[in-house]
């Protein structure tokens, strides 16, 4: 039986063994993957040590996944450009880094008929999660993509990254004042109940708000989305699902389905 993890610190709440044993179960593969509770200063030694026991790939979260790209022998270009690596695969004695989390955001938002193709996005964020949606992000053609930051540095850095005109850095306070088509928070904001500083009239009754974080409940971003008559408002599951799909996918070369697995997890996430 082939093993993967998944290593984080925290990680008792990590959903990602029960999205793979699903995934697995239903394309047939025999696997086994556990949730591995890493100390902070002990990641390096952590993937040795599963290299060693014949594990054949790993997730990685919060807060290894800058660590994690340094420990690879060759990086994919999404991992390159996000500068964070959240899939690991040991084959033949060298390991290989990935980011599959923007593959995982577009995947949600197309699978729910959300276009990006000539739309204006507005990103606000740009720590690890922000910087991994931001190339498949563009590779959707957007008219404009707009990354607001607490930190402008981090944000402009991102957009030094790519140099192109569609993409365009700001900080709250010089925010244009006009509407989007989709607004995706990628700021940890919401698990501390704020909501970024934006004005309510950058919001229509059609623009799309993502909130990358899930919960039980509605976000106070969702919340706060909703009140501007946002009518569509969407959280970060089906990010986790797909980004966890595209991950499977590397390892074992055959596509999940992923709405039936979002479905369950839905479901276990609202079991009272
Ligand atoms: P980081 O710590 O790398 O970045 C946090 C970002 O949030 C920074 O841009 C920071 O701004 C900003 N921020 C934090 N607090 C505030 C605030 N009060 N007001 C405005 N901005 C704020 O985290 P990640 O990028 O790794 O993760 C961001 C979120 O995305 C997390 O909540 C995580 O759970 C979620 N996520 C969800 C995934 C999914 O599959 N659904 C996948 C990956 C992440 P500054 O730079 O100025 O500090």
């Amino acid at each position: 039986m082939d093993n993967y993890c998944v290593f984080g610190n925290p990680i008792e709440h990590s959903r990602s063994p029960f999205i793979h044993q699903q995934f697995a179960l239903q394309t047939q593969q025999i696997i086994n993957y556990q949730k591995t509770l890493v100390p902070l200063d002990q990641f390096p030694h952590a993937v040795h040590t599963f290299i060693k026991q014949g594990g054949k790939g790993a997730n990685v979260t919060v807060p290894f996944k800058e660590q994690a790209l340094l420990l690879c022998d060759q990086l994919s270009v999404a991992a390159q450009k996000a500068g964070a690596v959240n899939t690991l695969s040991f084959i033949d004695g060298k390991t290989f880094g990935d980011n599959t989390d923007g593959l995982g955001l577009v995947a949600d938002l197309l699978n729910n008929e959300i276009t990006l193709t000539n739309k204006k996005i507005l990103l606000l964020g740009a720590g690890g999660a922000a910087k991994g949606v931001v190339l498949p992000l563009l590779k959707q053609n957007p008219q404009q993509l707009i990354i607001v930051n607490r930190t402008l540095e981090k944000a402009e850095n991102i957009v030094a990254q790519y140099q192109v005109d569609n993409l365009i850095a700001f900080s709250y306070q010089t925010l244009p004042e006009q509407t989007f088509d989709l607004i995706i928070n990628a700021t940890s904001a919401s698990l501390s109940g704020f909501v970024p500083d934006i004005p309510s009239n950058i919001v229509a009754e059609n623009t799309v708000c993502y909130d990358m974080v899930y919960g039980k409940q509605a976000t106070c971003f969702m919340l706060w989305a909703t009140k501007q008559g946002a009518t569509v408002v969407m959280d970060g599951l089906g990010m986790l699902v797909n980004q966890a799909a595209a991950s499977f996918a590397l390892w074992r070369k055959v596509p999940p389905q992923t709405s039936i697995v979002l479905q369950q997890l839905r479901q276990i996430l609202n079991d009272p």
